[in-house]
Order: C-alpha cells, then structure tokens, then sequence
C-alpha cells in the first residue's frame, strides 16, 4: 500500500534511522534531504555547483532548490518517507499545495520527541563516517573507523554550546510546523528518548493501528 510520510524532529533525535527502519518495513522509499543535496553536490549538477559553498558553510538551502529536488522526487515515487523535510513553515505549506495538486497527500507527520539534555548527549558523543556519512555514538561503539573504513570525525558543530544554539534555532522552526500539521490532524507525537526499538514499534503502532486501516486513498471524495 503506498504511503506518504514525514518525519520530523530535533538533529540527533534519530530521524534518518528511523526512517530507514520504515522504509525497509513498509517498502517507501527514504528520501534524506541531507544526502539529496550531497547526491547533487557530488554529481556536480547545476544544483549542487549552486549549493555547494551554502552546505560547506552548514547553512540552510533556499527553500525554492529544496522544493524542487522534493517535486522531482515525488513525481518518481509513490510511496515516501521525507526526512529533514520540510524545515520551515513555508515548505510545509509549499508541499501541502503542491500534494493537492500531486496526490496522494500526507498519511501521518511524526514527530520525534527528546529533551534537550538528551541531544546534548547524543550529538556531542557522535562522530560521522568522512567517506559514507554513516553516523556512531562513542558510547556504543570504540573503534577510529567505519565499516566501510571512512574516517570517524566529530562534526564541528557537535559540541554543547553550538548544539544549544541549534536546539534553539530548531524550536523556532518546528513550532510553525507542529501546529500547522496538528491542524491537519496529521501530527503524531513520538517519544524518541526510548531505545531506537522501541521508537519504531511506536511508529509502527501508529501506522499499522490507525493510519494504514484508515486509510481512505481512492475512496476519497476529493
Ligand atoms: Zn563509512
């Protein structure tokens, strides 16, 4: 059955593991904006020449280059997991117009829920992979290199006062957003302080209890 899902939540909170979990259980396809905009990047496309230096710079995409890899993607595939999109309310709104007119529209907006002690644990413990981008928590796993014998790095802005500051900048963003999908009745808050286990049986819960036996595609009056 296909679906159309978003996730949503705080950096560290375990959106793009979670989304490759529902991927996989359910056959969407996981659309990480983070490696689209790498993909284009590393492609050298006209997209990633313009985006390249923003990136770099850890700053945010103008939404009108988000939207349209997003549109692209969409065209190709029915089923979908969004992750690190949208941002801002106007890429909410952009992608609610655009699904209107592109059905079909959203299922469910997760939310991912974690205190902010918590991400400051889990982000200033992390290193990421320079070669895949593959992420790891020094708690859980000790060796210098990744799997696919990367380099493990602690990104620059992995530590406490930067990570506070983005905490802050992502409070403002998100609260837009939750009440404009809460509105929809799309939004289903999630508690991501859980073990990255039992945050997916919940999600599953959600969909495999209330989204997927309701789900009204093709009988909808439209
Ligand atoms: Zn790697």
């Amino acid at each position: 059955m296909d679906m159309r899902i978003v996730v949503l939540g705080a950096p560290g909170a375990g959106k793009g593991t979670q989304a490759r979990l529902l991927s996989t259980k359910y056959g969407a396809v996981h659309l990480s904006m983070g490696n689209l905009l790498r993909k284009e990047v590393s492609e050298q496309t006209e997209i990633g020449r313009a985006i390249r230096g923003t990136l770099n710079k850890g700053d945010m995409v103008d939404d009108a280059i988000v939207n349209m890899i997003i549109e692209n993607q969409l065209q190709r595939y029915e089923s979908v997991i969004l992750d690190g999109y949208p941002r801002n309310l106007l890429q909410a709104q952009h992608l609610d117009n655009y699904l209107k007119e592109h059905p079909p529209e959203l299922d469910v907006v997760f939310l991912m829920e974690l205190p902010i002690e918590s991400v400051i644990e889990r982000l200033s413990g992390r290193r990421v992979c320079d070669r895949c981008s593959r992420t790891y928590h020094v708690q859980f796993y000790r060796l210098e290199r990744c799997s696919c014998g990367g380099r493990l790095v602690q990104r620059e802005d992995d530590n406490p006062e930067t990570i506070r500051h983005r905490m802050e900048v992502y409070e403002a963003e998100i609260q837009p957003i939750k009440d404009f999908y809460q509105k929809l009745g799309l939004l289903y808050p999630i508690n991501a302080e859980q073990s990255m286990e039992d945050t997916f049986a919940d999600m599953c819960e959600v969909l495999d209890r209330i989204i997927l036996p309701n789900h009204k595609r093709g009988v909808s009056a439209g």
